[in-house]
């Protein structure tokens, strides 16, 4: 008898954990949570970063003095050929969250649900924007939300109790320019959006707490979830592709632990391929250059798609905005915070958004193609020190660009590409799980991609030219872009150059573990969630989405993650009632009259713990004898002969438990 866990070094907190989740992120924590939170579940939840729990992490102004601390795990992608030459290496850097809560702790929480197009275009009914609207968590809320509501998943998303005069010029010079506004998320979610322009301020969600609550709260209160600092090395998969455990290291020894009934890879779009590859699952000659034995060839690490901005302080203004390194590091701001609620410190940088369709997408079938994001601050106001360590431009483009706007007020409408045609790839750099993986987004190799983002800039001028901005004294920025000295500045040709230049992440990369049928040779899950031919392998955060979502994605990620945790459970309770299945072939005048086989030629020794529900029991086809549940299924197959599908179901299936087929630890 095997044993169901055991370790060579370091045996986490939890005895028999049935579900290893790794990544505790914007969707593994809500994975993990809702999991353990049903009372079923034992969960192991398995994250590389601390478990920060400081306030001062929940300050949203501050969240950009994450950004390359030890909470980031501080990528930097591949230099790119077509984009990023105004940054170091011609390089984008790519911050992730590397704490409990994942990305969702260093991010601008703002909130978004995206467009019903885009979740119709995700190939299935059963992810459609119908289905899926359901999953999105958010409740709108002005107050403080309790403990209870919080662990019940009540996701509050607040207007911003504070803002700069930027988000109401902003609004008033869309209407100026003929567009609508509307509540962005219900507009785009719920009803069909025919709009051109859709635009709505201050909407904000606040997912510091509710993750940590999820991971935190929820994992220490229901008493069967287990947070635990390791660093995954692999997952470990039987020779019959069933994932059992997880290979981890801590404190420089290498340990496994196992899991009885599913292992759930929430590491992000990063992470997430980055294991699936170094457990053997990924493209065949990438693994084989790498000598990594391959368990099975998949596109693993492909359709990298990420939201691509530019025109970081585009706007000179002059009028002063509240929102300043003085202003933020006055007492009052603190007070304001502290006692209040509200003050500077509460502004997550974007203030106002809006989605557009530019003449590039059709209004009447397409998503829009353009968001703009209002932030009412200078990049360039502290001397370089962020556009430096969290942009990595280089000296010439600081010296030559940005270092002559210190001191003046600057602005931007961050224009962001929603739909890009250019596709990447996340490769590993080798075998060794410790190296960082080769991000290679290919931005703007599409040209469309630079069309668009060029549609962006000159709404951006359209929208300095409204009285709405001018009463601001909204200019464009004058200065020439270093390397784009050859254009006329502000041609067509001069713009196309300086996105080329200024090519910013707008920190969304999804798609590396797409979602498809398997008959999609670039998908890597299915459409619940399971590595292709894998069994019990799920992979829940973003790195499943097939194509972005129109807007920032992180209330996606936590839709996919709620209806991920509820697709994991309606496949246990089949497998709870679907047990030992034999497949027999009769001669269509036989299997007509099939009656149910007495109990000893049903019986079939289970080849896995786990049988595929590829047919469920039901009541048309079942029929009890004695105690057992025992059914049948008939259905004509390709060949003319009839194929039975025979059940027997004594137990459920977990008092199987050992499974005699999985290989010893
Ligand atoms: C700077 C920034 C700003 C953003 N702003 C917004 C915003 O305003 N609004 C919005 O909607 N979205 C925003 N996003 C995007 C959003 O936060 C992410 O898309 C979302 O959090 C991704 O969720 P995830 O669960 O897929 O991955 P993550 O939240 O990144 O979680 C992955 C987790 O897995 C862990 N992990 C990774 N690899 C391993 C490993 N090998 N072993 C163990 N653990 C591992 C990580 O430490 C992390 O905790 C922003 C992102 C960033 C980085």
């Amino acid at each position: 008898m095997w044993p169901l866990w055991s370790f060579e070094f370091d045996a986490p907190p939890l005895n028999h954990p049935n579900t290893n989740a790794v990544g505790g992120g914007s969707a593994g924590s809500v994975v993990a949570a809702r999991l353990a939170k049903s009372g079923k579940n034992s969960v192991l939840l398995i994250e590389a970063g601390p478990d920060c729990s400081s306030r001062l992490l929940n300050i949203p102004v501050f969240s950009p003095l994450l950004l390359g601390s030890k909470l980031d795990w501080s990528y930097k992608t591949q230099p790119q050929f077509d984009a990023c030459l105004g940054l170091d290496n011609n390089a984008s850097l790519w911050p992730r969250g590397k704490v409990l809560g994942g990305s969702s702790r260093i991010n601008n929480i703002v909130y978004m649900r995206g467009h019903s197009r885009d979740y119709d275009s995700w190939g299935d009914s059963s992810w459609s924007h119908q289905e899926v609207h359901n999953y999105f968590p958010h409740r709108t809320t002005n107050g403080n939300v309790s403990e209870s509501e919080l662990l019940r998943g009540f996701l509050p998303v607040n207007e911003l109790p504070w803002t700069t005069d930027l988000s109401g010029a902003m609004l008033r010079a869309g209407e100026q320019l003929g567009y609508t506004m509307a509540d962005l998320n219900a507009a785009a979610l719920h009803r069909g959006n025919k709009r051109q322009y859709v635009a709505c301020d201050n909407v904000v969600c606040y997912m510091l707490p509710f993750v940590s609550s999820a991971a935190g709260n929820l994992a220490t209160k229901v008493g069967c979830c287990h947070v635990f600092p390791l660093f995954p090395l692999a997952v470990l998969l039987s020779d019959k592709y069933e994932a059992y455990g997880v290979q981890y290291r801590r404190f420089g020894h290498v340990g496994r632990v196992r899991a009885r009934k599913a292992v759930i890879l929430c590491a992000g779009t990063v992470g997430s391929s980055k294991i699936l590859m170094l457990s053997g699952m990924g493209p065949k000659h990438h693994l084989q250059s790498l000598k990594i034995p391959l368990i099975q060839d998949l596109p693993v690490g492909q359709n990298l798609q990420d939201h691509v901005t530019t025109g970081l302080d585009l706007v000179i203004l002059n009028q002063t905005l509240p929102l300043n390194v003085a202003n933020i590091a006055s007492l009052s701001s603190a007070l304001d915070y502290l006692f209040y609620g509200t003050g500077p410190w509460t502004s997550p940088g974007c203030e106002a958004v809006a989605v557009v369709h530019s003449d590039l997408s059709d209004p009447e079938t397409d998503p829009p193609d353009l968001q703009l994001m209002a932030i009412p601050s200078g990049a360039s106001s502290d001397d370089g020190a962020h556009l430096y360590t969290t942009v990595g431009i280089t000296d010439k483009v600081w010296q030559g660009y940005f270092a002559a706007l210190s001191g003046q007020q600057v602005a931007s409408f961050l224009p962001v590409l929603l739909h890009p045609k250019s596709k990447g790839e996340i490769l590993l750099r080798d075998g060794d799980p410790n190296s960082l993986p080769l991000i290679n987004p290919r931005y703007l190799t599409h040209q469309r991609d630079v069309d668009t983002l060029y549609r962006g800039i000159l709404l951006i001028k359209k929208i300095i030219s409204t009285p709405a901005m001018q009463s601001l004294g909204a200019s464009l920025n004058p200065n020439i872009m270093p390397g784009c000295e050859q254009y006329l500045f502000d041609s067509e040709d001069y713009w196309k150059c300086y996105i080329r230049h200024l090519t910013l992440t707008a920190y969304h990369p999804v798609g590396t573990c797409k979602m498809g049928p398997k008959s999609d040779p670039s998908s890597v899950v299915d459409f619940d969630l399971r590595v292709h031919n894998s069994h019990h392998l799920y992979v829940i955060d973003a790195s499943i989405m097939p194509s972005l979502p129109s807007g920032n994605i992180n209330a996606a990620v936590v839709m996919i993650a709620e209806k991920g945790v509820e697709i994991v459970e309606r496949y246990w309770a089949h497998q709870a009632m679907v047990c030992h299945k034999r497949e027999v072939f009769l001669p269509s005048k036989v299997s007509l009259k099939a009656m149910p086989p007495i109990l000893s030629t049903a019986w079939t020794a289970p080849q896995s713990m786990f049988s595929e529900p590829s047919v469920t029991i039901s009541p048309l086809y079942s029929a009890p004898m004695g105690s057992s549940l025992f059914s049948h299924l008939t259905r004509p197959d390709s060949s003319g002969e009839y194929l039975t599908l025979w059940f027997l179901c004594q137990k459920p299936v977990e008092e199987w438990l050992p499974n005699p087929d999985a290989p010893p630890v």
